[in-house]
């Protein structure tokens, strides 16, 4: 049912439009159950771009993105375009696991 030919990102209503486009007969429910369980076996990533908004990310390596709040679009930043110089000092007893940036942008103003 899905089609992840290449690297993308992608909402659940998103994924569930393309699949009505394309002739599926598929359930809400179906569509965001599946994510689901992709997401649980590290198939794709989910991303919370805010705290009423889940992307799926077909990249499951630890990666940097801009999202882009008014068109919903999150968009790939190049690793070597974003150095995390320095981290706080972690919690005792714990090693980072993962840095991962999200730079919210929007249209500059004038644009
Ligand atoms: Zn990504």
């Amino acid at each position: 049912m899905l089609v992840l030919d290449q690297p993308c990102h992608f909402s659940a209503d998103q994924l569930l439009a393309r699949l009505r486009r394309g002739g599926q007969r598929v359930a809400k429910a179906t569509v965001y159950n599946t994510l689901s369980l992709f997401s649980c076996r590290g198939l794709i990533r989910e991303i919370a771009v805010d705290p009423t908004r889940l992307m799926y990310d077909s990249t499951t390596t630890p990666h940097h993105h801009f999202y882009n709040a008014e068109t919903g679009e999150l968009t790939d930043i190049d690793p070597a375009e974003l150095q995390v110089s320095r981290l706080p000092a972690l919690p005792s007893a714990t090693e980072a696991e993962s840095v991962e940036i999200l730079i919210r942008i929007r249209p500059s103003k004038g644009a």
